[in-house]
């Protein structure tokens, strides 16, 4: 006999650990399904423990194409299991078609609080759209755990009111970059952080693609004013929605990735349709694509896509976020960012396996603004950006980079010769060249022996009051809040991989 996942759920209810099975924690290790990959159930099995020590508002950080919503999907089967209230929160309405796919594969049953959607009061699980929940916020949808989608977005006021009008359901948040655009944390809407596996090693277990990542446009964004810790769109806009740059996004594409089925970002619609116009006058199928598509366009582009028809699909920031496109193999950006929420998010969607993925930033987001590479190793924080970089032990987003003048292809700071056969110009011999410069050498090497030293230190620490008493000796401002931040990076589910 072949049990369906909520089937086989319920039949292991049965065998649920009496010792445990009393406490009302929507998410239980027990009932959580055979198909999790090991490091998706040990990021769950986290969580469920900080829920049962009080917790709860737990976030998952993990990186794009990590499965976060197979992960969700197994929060709310264990949820639904135990006879208890979910809701699924999505904060853009294309996405509720999708994520009820998904669901109903996964032997979800669900009703929806959305927005041209059946809503069934007696379902057990609600997909909900953010809109729509709260413009019915006088109506009660009771829920005793709440997944929040995308949750760097769960700052904004909307997200804020929604859940703090119930303060006794469990949150559980998910996102691959806990920071708002603007670098703050999320502390305020978290309780704790589980951090997720760093990119690097899901690349090395064949989780995530390998990628090739191409600079070949550095496009001068200076004077560009920032609103709310990125670019002002249409000021950036006109950096980058020029002849010249558009030109080179098709050219690039036709050097390096022609014939692969992609996406491209762009900076405003007037840019992304530019972009699209110029692939199709060169032969390559490719369609504007924006939030505004109603059903009958979406199903189109879908329909297209999937069957290989269109090559390319040019948004601006809707595929950033989880509006899923198969077959990915080319990410092409000509979008400027600060932002390196917005950088991973687009680096990210090309790196779903199993075929390596083309990178060609036009915006010079990597090298420029000093943003790194995809898999470059972060240390996220709930306390946000400026808790990233202590924790880092240094001020930059990223592990150096340097770019091959040949080719274009941005490579990490170590390699010596480039993928193309270009060899690097040996840093060392040219720094020797006066003495000026070489002492520059000498103090690269000291900060690389300080970083090593400062990882040797807080490998050694094992518990809260060990980081505490470090933070002391290293004259950090907060030692007691450093070390909490440090300790979250430190959870049960992140002992395998460091
Ligand atoms: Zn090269």
């Amino acid at each position: 006999m072949i049990l369906s996942p909520r089937d086989a759920l319920l039949f292991s209810i049965a065998t649920l650990n009496p010792a445990i099975a009393h406490i009302p924690v929507p998410i239980v290790e027990e009932l959580l399904p055979p198909w999790l990959r090991d490091f998706q159930r040990d990021m769950l099995t986290a969580a469920a423990a900080y829920m049962r020590q009080g917790y709860r508002r737990v976030l998952l950080q993990s990186p794009t194409g990590s499965g976060k919503t197979k992960m969700a999907e197994a929060a709310l089967l264990s949820t639904t299991a135990r006879d208890m209230h979910s809701q699924f929160l999505v904060h853009r309405k294309e996405l509720i078609r999708q994520t009820s796919k998904s669901f109903t594969g996964s032997g979800l049953d669900h009703s929806f609080i959305a927005a041209k959607f059946d809503y069934d009061p007696d379902a057990m699980l609600h997909l909900v759209g953010i809109q729509t929940l709260i413009r019915r916020m006088s109506h009660a949808f009771p829920s005793n755990l709440r997944v929040v989608d995308e949750a760097h977005h769960a700052t904004s006021d909307t997200y804020s009111a929604i859940l703090e009008a119930d303060p006794d359901a469990y949150i559980l948040g998910l996102t691959a970059t806990p920071e708002r655009l603007d670098g703050r944390g999320l502390d305020d809407q978290f309780d704790v952080m589980v951090p997720g596996p760093p990119v690097s090693w899901l690349i090395e277990q064949g989780y995530l693609a390998r990628y090739e990542y191409f600079a070949p446009d550095t496009p001068d964004f200076t004077g560009v004013k920032s609103v709310a810790g990125d670019f002002a769109r249409e000021a950036a806009a006109q950096v980058v929605d020029k002849p010249k740059i558009v030109g080179s996004v098709v050219e690039h594409y036709l050097r390096l990735a022609k014939g692969f089925q992609g996406i491209v970002f762009a900076q405003n619609r007037r840019h992304s349709r530019h972009i699209a116009d110029e692939f199709n006058a060169h032969g390559i199928p490719a369609m504007h694509v924006d939030g505004e598509m109603n059903d009958k366009q979406r199903d189109y582009f879908d329909d297209a896509f999937r069957a290989g028809d269109l090559l390319l699909g040019v948004n601006v920031g809707l595929f950033g976020e989880g509006y899923d496109v198969p077959n990915i193999r080319y990410v092409g950006i000509a979008a400027g960012t600060r932002s390196l929420v917005n950088h991973l998010q687009w680096c990210g969607r090309g790196l779903r396996p199993p075929d390596p993925a083309v990178i060609c930033d036009h915006a010079g987001n990597a090298i420029t603004r000093n943003l790194g590479l995809p898999d470059s190793d972060r240390e996220w924080s709930l306390l946000g950006r400026a808790a990233r970089r202590a924790a880092s032990g240094c001020n930059d987003d990223a592990t150096p980079v340097r770019q091959c003048l040949v080719c274009f292809r941005v490579s990490y700071s170590g390699v010596k010769t480039c993928a193309c056969g270009t060899e690097f110009p040996a840093q060392i011999r040219k720094v020797e060249v006066t003495d000026g410069k070489l002492k520059k050498l000498e103090q690269a090497e000291m900060k690389r022996r300080i970083r090593a030293q400062r990882e040797r230190e807080e490998k050694a620490c094992k518990s809260w009051l060990d980081f505490k008493r470090l933070g002391e000796a290293r004259g950090y401002p907060e030692p007691g809040k450093w070390a909490s931040a440090r300790c979250r990076g430190r959870s049960v589910a992140a002992a395998r991989w460091r």
